[in-house]
């Protein structure tokens, strides 16, 4: 005899509500008190072992008693990225108006795939506020997707669409030799992106850097040149405002002209830099933006928003839709009815079903305001100011790179032999104390540190914390300590 069917509904309501309220209760302190905990720790190996070793849940579990196992074995051993002295990587910090947007927008499982409700009005409203503060036209159009890989993507899609016509979407590339240009600073989802669209990656053209990390010109125009005579199709350049090495910031406007000039689309990948643009003195350095055909940015970094949430927006909203439209499907929709609502976010992106990813920008973008916002990305460029001056006054640190937004790298010149392994085991050390965390990257053939300043939660305070701990396991692993 098999139990009576139950639906998924909780049989009493009000201990859920219980336990739902006690989950809020517990994150907000977690996130109260983040700075009397490590940044990382490193997740114990019987901790590791507990998730492979337990098998597929065929019968239910008490949800206490997974959020006990949530709380013991999952929080704790997180990345920290919402800890201010996270300042490896760019992971955005998060914000507690994020979280509760997200709570709420998991209660309504809202598809944004299409269809007309008000989710897909709230999205709309976001790509419209994008359009207005990167200084695009009231008609662009956009969509937020997982992050500016997807985003990058998706604009190298639609200038593989203008470029090869409709008939790309059928027939396929048919060997069609289209090449792209992109800093070798570039992400490395650039290349990705080129692979994913079917061109490989030979097909990217890396153009070598000058000595602040921007793309050179002249070699740029070279390189266009020497592939128009070869028979070759160069269609699209690329141009980075933030690289995540260091900071660095293409000269876009330049980047516009020649893409005007040589009839290229211009995408821009301002995954975290673009939102230098809602600071007033930062502004000036992503000149040029507004001039993108695509700009590909992400939401979860400096706009502190939860993860994951990032964007493309697009000049030519045809050539948009051109390019994910799926034409059949286009022509039946209903004008009337929950049907209706055309055009639907499905037409602007690879995903049918989406999730409401949406509400957690909307609150974020709401309760805090852009100056807000933009305040916080001026902050961390001023802090990174602080720690490089910090850097340059150290006798036995020495700075690797300029620092063009947020990013700070240097290296210890601890003993004279082999820095790079130094370095290496330095910030490893870092990690491990639980202090802070950096990460390392290389510049000009050297393993250097790096240091990212993303969270809206640091100060000098954190400065201090983190050049002490430097100071003293640079001491320690040079044996002087
Ligand atoms: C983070 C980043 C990406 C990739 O974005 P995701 O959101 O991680 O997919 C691309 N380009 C730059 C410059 C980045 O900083």
């Amino acid at each position: 005899m098999s139990a009576p069917y139950r639906d998924l509904d909780p049989e009493n309501w009000d201990s859920v509500r219980a336990l739902g309220h006690r989950m809020i209760d517990d994150m907000i302190d977690h996130l109260a008190t983040v700075r009397q905990r490590p940044v990382w720790q490193p997740m114990p190996d019987a901790v590791r072992d507990s998730f492979q070793a337990a098998t597929l849940p065929t019968t239910p579990t008490p949800l206490d008693v997974i959020y006990q196992e949530f709380q013991d074995r999952i929080q704790p051993f997180t990345a920290g990225n919402i800890h201010p002295r996270f300042m490896g990587w760019v992971h955005g910090g998060g914000n507690v108006v994020g979280m509760l947007a997200d709570l709420l927008a998991g209660g309504l499982n809202a598809n944004l795939g299409g269809r007309d409700h008000a989710p897909i009005a709230v999205e709309r409203q976001i790509m419209r506020w994008c359009a207005d503060l990167f200084g695009f036209p009231p008609d662009s159009t956009g969509i937020l997707v997982t992050g500016s890989s997807l985003a990058n993507l998706i604009g190298v899609l639609i200038a593989r669409r203008q470029r090869l016509g409709a008939t790309v979407r059928t027939a396929g590339l048919k060997d069609a030799p289209l090449v792209g240009y992109a800093a070798t600073s570039a992400h490395g989802c650039i290349a990705r992106a080129f692979d994913f669209a079917g061109l490989g990656t030979d097909a990217l053209r890396r153009i070598a850097c000058d000595g602040a990390g921007r793309m050179r010109l002249d070699l740029l125009d070279a390189e266009i040149a020497a592939d128009r005579a070869a028979g070759l199709i160069p269609f699209i350049v690329i141009g980075t405002a933030g690289t995540v090495d260091t900071g660095a910031i293409d000269d876009l406007n330049a980047l516009a002209d020649r893409a005007a000039a040589h009839d290229l689309w211009f995408h821009v990948d301002g995954a975290f830099g673009a939102f230098a643009h809602l600071s007033p003195r930062l502004r000036p350095l992503v000149a040029g933006i507004e001039r993108a055909d695509s700009l590909a940015f992400d939401f979860h970094k400096w706009a502190q928003i939860p993860y994951d949430a990032g964007c493309v927006l697009v000049r030519d909203g045809v050539a948009h839709a051109e390019t994910f439209a799926a034409p059949a499907a286009y022509l039946q929709r209903e004008t009337r009815g929950l049907a209706a609502g055309h055009p639907w976010f499905c037409d602007f992106g690879p995903d049918l079903s989406r999730g409401f990813r949406a509400l957690k920008v909307w609150f974020t973008l709401r309760a805090y305001g852009t100056d807000h916002l933009g305040r916080v990305i001026d902050h961390c460029c001023a802090m990174a100011h602080d720690l490089a001056a910090r850097i340059d006054a150290a006798p036995h640190l020495e700075r690797a790179a300029p620092v063009a937004l947020n990013i700070v790298c240097f290296r210890h010149l601890g003993p004279a032999r082999d820095l790079d392994a130094f370095n290496r085991t330095l910030v490893i050390a870092l990690q491990e104390s639980g202090v802070a965390v950096p990460s390392t990257t290389t510049i000009d053939g050297h393993l250097v540190i790096r240091i990212a300043l993303v969270n809206h939660r640091v100060g000098p305070e954190d400065l201090d914390q983190l050049m002490a701990a430097v100071a003293h396991y640079g001491a320690v692993l040079t044996g002087t300590d």
